[in-house]
């Protein structure tokens, strides 16, 4: 089983996906991690990120470090940001390509795959079992972005994280290689006034219906 999760930044997509592949003993691969571990390499480089140059961004790519993508430097807003750009370049995309759907179809687990970003349902694995679309309102997502990156022991301002998401989601609904859609056959939810718990019983209604979990 392949469950395709996508959606905008701070939607509860990655709260979704962890919790849905609990559920079912699935693997999870959180591919926007890949996308800040390509940034943050960049960073440690030195690369100069008002001008990404984009064969530096590819050798970082076909070079990259995965186990970046378990670090906690991933998680700024600059690491954020810079994804966003080097997410627009096309063979960073295809290099990532490769891995996510090696991933998919050979979930370590033997039993399933959950996988979240912004392309899955339309690009990565269009033959998903289940795909989902998950959104909120901007404010409330800068909210909950805010309110993470405090806990975090980050220093950040609620106009500043809805600056950078605002700027973040137009830049990724709008490249030209694999923008932020729904795709034609995703289930959308709203997590604007749901909480992840009320969010996740209705993701596995809709799995329940799909067939078997296995
Ligand atoms: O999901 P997350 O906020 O960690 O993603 C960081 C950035 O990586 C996104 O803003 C987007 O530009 C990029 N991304 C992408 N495709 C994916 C996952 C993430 O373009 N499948």
């Amino acid at each position: 089983m392949i469950i395709a999760i996508d959606g905008s930044a701070a939607s509860g997509k990655g709260t979704l996906a962890k919790r849905v592949a609990a559920e079912f003993g699935y693997d999870y691969l959180d591919t926007g991690a890949l996308y800040r571990a390509v940034a943050l390499s960049l960073l440690n480089a030195s690369v100069n990120s008002n001008n990404i140059d984009e064969k530096q961004a590819v050798n970082a790519t076909l070079t990259l470090d995965l186990s970046l993508t378990q670090t906690a430097e991933i998680r700024t807003d600059k690491v954020a940001a810079l994804a966003s750009i080097v997410a627009a370049i096309s063979p960073v995309r295809a290099e990532l390509l490769a891995l996510q759907r090696s991933f998919a179809a050979a979930p370590p687990s033997g039993k399933g795959a959950v996988l979240d970003g912004r392309d899955i349902g339309t690009i990565v694995l269009p033959n998903a079992d289940i795909k989902f679309f998950i959104d909120a309102d901007l404010d409330i997502r800068a909210e909950r972005r805010t309110k993470e990156l405090l806990q975090a022991g980050q220093s950040v301002m609620f106009r500043d994280v809805l600056a950078d998401m605002k700027a973040r989601d137009d830049q990724d609904r709008t490249r030209s290689v694999a923008p932020l859609k729904a795709a034609d056959d995703a289930i959308t939810i709203d997590t604007s006034k749901t909480d992840a718990a009320a969010v996740l019983a209705l993701a596995l209604s809709h799995i329940d219906r799909v067939g078997p979990s296995e």
